[in-house]
């Protein structure tokens, strides 16, 4: 079984606080390549898990999406040499969509942990033993409902949250990367 590291994607990796189909607009943090190297080196799984609802909106495509992650690891790979990130999930549910096919409620659009758990039984993946990152309380309703321990990203406004509480919160990926390489799991 593999113990995983998810990852939200807009400002978690990319400092991002709009819907992005434009994969020249990706702007990585500065520390995020070498963040995620660390977690990758010290053996854990990396699995991006985003909500998209700007597919259902119409404002890009699912293959937009594709390429915007395919520029993420193009970024990640030049800085690093290396293919860090292993699996890529992502969401283009919303309930008020203007693209029939994907308007409605879905078990994978967070905070609903249907990403974690595909991921979880299509990878081997030990969610007991894993962590979610982000920046919303959505992203931590889903490690939560998963089973996975959680830490809130303070990049995109939010630094409190009622109960259940994230296991930590950090102001940066690679603070979050230090709280997890020092847990010693
Ligand atoms: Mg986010």
């Amino acid at each position: 079984m593999h113990r995983c590291v998810f990852l939200d994607r807009d400002n978690t990796i990319i400092d991002n606080d709009d819907h992005l189909g434009d994969p020249s607009a990706v702007e990585l943090f500065d520390d995020a390549a070498d963040a995620l190297r660390s977690l990758h080196d010290a053996g854990w799984l990396l699995v991006v898990v985003t909500n998209q609802s700007g597919v259902a909106r119409g404002l890009f495509t699912e293959d937009d999406v594709h390429a915007v992650h395919a520029e993420i690891r193009r970024r990640l790979s030049d800085a690093t040499g290396r293919d860090l990130i292993d699996h890529w999930y992502h969401s283009p549910w919303h309930p008020e969509g203007e693209v029939e096919r994907f308007r409605g409620e879905h078990p994978t659009r967070k905070p609903e942990p249907g990403m974690l758990l595909e991921a979880a039984e299509s990878h081997r993946i030990d969610l007991t033993a894993s962590w979610m990152l982000g920046d919303q309380v959505r992203d931590i309703r889903a490690g939560q409902a998963a089973g996975c321990r959680t830490i809130l990203l303070t990049m995109g406004g939010v630094s409190t949250m009622d109960d259940p509480q994230p296991n930590a919160i950090a102001d940066s990926i690679s603070a979050a990367a230090a709280v997890i390489l020092s847990d010693g799991a």
